[in-house]
């Protein structure tokens, strides 16, 4: 069966940790976050974790050839095997360049972007708590986050160091100049679908289905 890859774009607080999630348990593929995998290493206080702490909590990028070498590492493990669900990778020209080498042939099969106003995003980043163990996503107002205890796992439900105002705005300034250049990138090989991500977030899993139903991908 040929590997189903999956690139999901949109802005930060699109959306797309969350239809990640589920489109993994739909497809049985693994969902490849390059964000959970720095924070984890941050959290850790591995030396990869101490190179990236500053840059992350600025809300800027880490350098493509790091990044670059964390997915090619971890295409190497075993559950990538029938494919992955890319989250936040690629988001410059030269990583998506790099992923494109490193597929071959066998490559990207639909860039699925979930679009979202920027009035929107900021609204949601500046109320979202999230599970420092499972990723779990909560509202301020959610008994997890005023608890600050996850109901999934246990964990500790903390705000973003990023999700402060002057690093949303940070993010947002990068993901217009260096990831929005993707879209034509993956519109030109056919690729781009774009998704209204301002719905429930029921109605779009739906829609991200029906994109890789409609193309026989699943
Ligand atoms: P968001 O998209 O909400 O900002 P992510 O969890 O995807 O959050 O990423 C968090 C941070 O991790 C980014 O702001 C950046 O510093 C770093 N990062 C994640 N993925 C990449 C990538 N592909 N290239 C460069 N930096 C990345
Ligand atoms: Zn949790």
């Amino acid at each position: 069966m040929p590997r189903l890859n999956l690139v999901v774009l949109g802005k930060q607080g699109a959306g797309k940790g969350t239809q990640c999630k589920r489109l993994s348990d739909a497809y049985g593929i693994p969902h490849v976050s390059t964000g959970d995998i720095l924070r984890a290493a941050v959290k850790a206080g591995t030396p990869l974790g101490e190179e990236v702490a500053a840059i992350m909590d600025a809300g800027a990028l880490v350098s493509d050839d790091l990044v670059n070498r964390l997915v090619d590492e971890r295409f190497k493990e075993p559950d990538a095997k029938r494919g992955a669900l890319l989250d936040g990778f690629p988001r410059t020209l030269p990583q998506a360049e790099a992923l494109e080498e490193l597929l071959g042939d066998d490559g990207i099969k639909l860039c699925l972007n979930l679009e979202v106003s920027n009035e929107r995003v900021i609204e949601r980043l500046s109320t979202r708590r999230v599970c420092q163990e499972c990723g779990n996503i909560y509202k301020d107002t959610d008994i997890e986050a005023i608890s600050g205890t996850c109901s999934n796992c246990g964990g500790d439900v903390i705000q973003r160091k990023d999700d402060t105002p002057e690093a949303i705005a940070t993010r947002l300034g990068v993901y217009e100049r260096d990831t929005e250049p993707l879209l034509a990138f993956y519109e030109s090989r056919g690729l781009l679908v774009v998704v209204n991500g301002d719905q429930e977030m029921d109605e779009v899993t739906a829609a991200l289905e029906a994109a890789v139903h409609e193309r026989g991908l699943a």
